[in-house]
């Protein structure tokens, strides 16, 4: 298997302002061409230690990719520190300044002449042209090794990486391809999770599994490694469904689809309509819901009810009902989803009602405590919950457990 490292240049990287993604993204690439990434470096704008990285680099591993510091200005020093650090020259390449010209005046300026150092490539390099960005790229093969040189910011790098430098490590890599799969299960914990798909997967040596906790669920990783893609395909798909068989409704994603999307799926394909009713989750659910493209189809309406009076005044809920109960309380979320499907004339409502924290908790209802209510054909009903964690968590968590109750009542009905 090819090792690959990749070296993230730039000093705004080594603050807390600005996180190296590039290398995430191209792992994830690399992987999925059976490359192995063995080492991430961050660098900052500094000559010595760049040369450094880079050498060091090409000693240790079959592929070294670089990202950032080709801008024009003074403190981008990729270009030169990467020639000297293989014992190459920089050399000018007239056709680059006339498109770089060419470039500036299509926005209408014209070119600074600092930018003719964009102009400077390395001897004996491939030049990888930049179609969203001034600052090409290099591609240069040492001694059978690799050095890919890319500008940093991401949407210039990405397409540059697929076009030019994926296909030509994938033909070195020895044609094997690795098929990549994530299942999603709510309302279970990891140990919970393991103990009953354990048996399953460890009869399954071919196919490395890995169970990975997030904020809102634990994420089963599927990875098989095969000359032929389609057989690995074929080896993920049944190990899938054995463990889906296995954990039943928990499992709410087979490919790696979020809530948001697997919840709207199933409203698009019923024809139904969804509208939300929030507390302490302040809108967080229906913007989740509103980041997937085409929920115009189903989502009707989301109301951010912060106050008692809002809470009567928009959704109509009774009063008696807040001061017997309470606002965290069974029967406020009940009364919240209710009022919320009557006024919007939706198919299914949801609310969520609780305390988010630091403050607020009680004895009765410490912090966490959040109620979901949930109105649909058959009528209303809500479920308790009290999250873990800090205010952040409890509110992801209670944006989650109301879009899976949501998701359980509609597998309910069919
Ligand atoms: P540069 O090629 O050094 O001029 O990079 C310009 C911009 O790209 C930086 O200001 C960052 O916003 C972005 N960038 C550079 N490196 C990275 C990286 N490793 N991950 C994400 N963004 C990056
Ligand atoms: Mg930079």
């Amino acid at each position: 298997m090819l090792s690959a490292e990749i070296i993230a240049i730039g000093s705004e990287l080594l603050t807390p302002q600005r996180t190296d993604t590039n290398s995430l993204w191209l792992t994830e690439r690399l992987n999925s061409i059976g490359v192995e990434v063995r080492l991430k470096t961050i660098v900052g704008d500094d000559a010595g230690r760049l040369e450094e990285t880079i050498r060091d680099a090409l000693k240790r591993s079959d592929i070294v990719i670089t990202t950032g510091g080709l801008g024009p200005t003074e403190d981008d020093i990729t270009r030169q520190i990467s020639a000297r650090a293989v014992g190459r020259e920089l050399v000018y390449h007239n056709p680059l300044e006339a498109d770089l010209r060419e470039r500036f005046r299509g926005w209408g300026r014209e070119m600074p002449e600092i930018n003719k150092r964009q102009a400077f490539v390395i001897d004996g390099a491939e030049v990888l042209p930049n179609p969203n960005g001034s600052a090409v790229g290099m591609l240069l093969k040492l001694d059978g090794k690799f050095l890919a040189i890319f500008p940093g910011p991401p949407r210039e790098m990405r397409p540059m990486f697929d076009e030019f430098v994926l296909p030509v490590l994938k033909e070195n890599s020895g044609g094997v391809t690795v098929s990549h799969r994530v299942l999603r299960v709510s309302g279970m914990g990891e140990s919970a999770v393991d103990e009953v798909i354990a048996p399953i997967y460890k009869a399954c040596p071919n196919v490395e599994t890995s169970i990975l906790f997030s904020r809102v669920e634990i994420e089963v990783h599927l990875t098989a490694r095969s000359e032929d893609a389609d057989e690995a395909d074929a080896v993920l798909a049944e190990l899938s469904e054995k463990i889906s068989d296995a954990l039943g409704h928990a499992v709410f994603a087979t490919n790696g689809e979020t809530m948001e999307e697997v919840v709207g799926r199933l409203l698009a394909d019923r024809g139904e309509t969804l509208s939300v009713a929030e507390s302490c989750t302040g809108g967080l659910i229906g913007m989740r819901l509103t980041e997937v493209a085409g929920s115009s189809r189903y989502f009707l309406e989301g109301a951010v009810v912060y106050s008692n009076g809002s809470k009567m005044r928009a959704l109509g809920v009774a009063e008696n009902i807040l001061v017997d109960h309470g606002a965290v309380s069974a029967e406020t979320a009940e009364a919240m989803s209710a009022g919320m499907k009557g006024l919007s004339v939706s198919d299914h409502a949801i609310s969520v009602t609780g305390i988010a924290g630091p403050d607020g908790g009680t004895d009765e209802k410490p912090v966490g405590t959040v109620y979901i209510g949930y109105s649909g054909p058959k009528g209303t009903r809500s479920v308790k919950f009290v999250f873990p964690g800090d205010r952040e968590l409890v509110r992801w968590r209670a944006s989650q457990a109301a879009l899976d109750y949501l998701r359980r009542q509609i597998l309910k009905l069919s």
